[in-house]
């Protein structure tokens, strides 16, 4: 690829770095903004923008705009009494988009992995029990992605919260275990959510 200028090379490198992106996508992608300089320049103001106004919510730990508190967790209506855990925040977006749930989320930040050394000092695991006591949850909605270091990361939350009085439940029973919940069909997800099963 000597062929290629410098600068336009680094951009394909960039763009390999994304989730799905290959060598030849990187390459169409590339060539493509090339020729469409309008794209070109609404991506660069809007890779800017979220970059300066999109932050981590200090409650959640999901994705806030121009605050360190987002929206749901600002906002007083979501008062079913129920805290739902989620591994990343964009899982937040695939229940919201389901239906109209009104509850209150935490993003864990990932799931428990001794292989990776993801140890739970190293998640947002402890401030649940703080949340629970500050915001009176009733119910603790687990909502990972069905796999082995997810099953042992419920276990772990269960465990921390034995002494408290909240009922915890599971999402996602009788799902294909590896299956991601941002992959899943909104039917199966909402069929998933109704059906939650009670944990403690
Ligand atoms: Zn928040």
């Amino acid at each position: 690829m000597s062929w290629v200028p410098s600068s336009l090379k680094k951009l394909i490198e960039q763009f390999k770095k994304l989730p799905g992106i290959g060598d030849r996508s990187a390459f169409r992608i590339a060539y493509y903004l090339l020729k469409d300089r309008d794209t070109l320049k609404g991506l660069l103001t809007t890779l800017k923008e979220v970059d300066e106004r999109i932050k981590l919510c200090r409650v959640c730990h999901g994705f806030s705009e121009d605050s360190e508190i987002c929206s749901i967790c600002a906002d007083e209506r979501r008062n079913s009494g129920i805290l739902c855990v989620v591994e990343r925040p964009e899982d937040i977006y695939i229940l919201e988009s389901v239906q109209d749930l009104g509850w209150k989320y935490h993003v864990t930040g990932g799931v428990l992995s001794p292989v990776k050394g993801i140890t739970a000092d190293k998640l947002n695991i402890f401030d649940i029990r703080e949340r629970i006591k500050s915001e009176g949850f009733r119910e603790l909605v687990i909502a990972f992605s069905p796999d082995v270091e997810s099953d042992a990361t419920t276990s772990y939350i269960v465990n921390l919260l034995n002494d408290m009085d909240i009922t915890i439940s599971k999402i996602a029973i009788g799902l294909p275990r590896g299956i991601d919940i941002t992959l899943m069909d909104p039917f199966t997800l909402k069929e998933s959510i109704i059906g939650r099963r009670k944990l403690k």
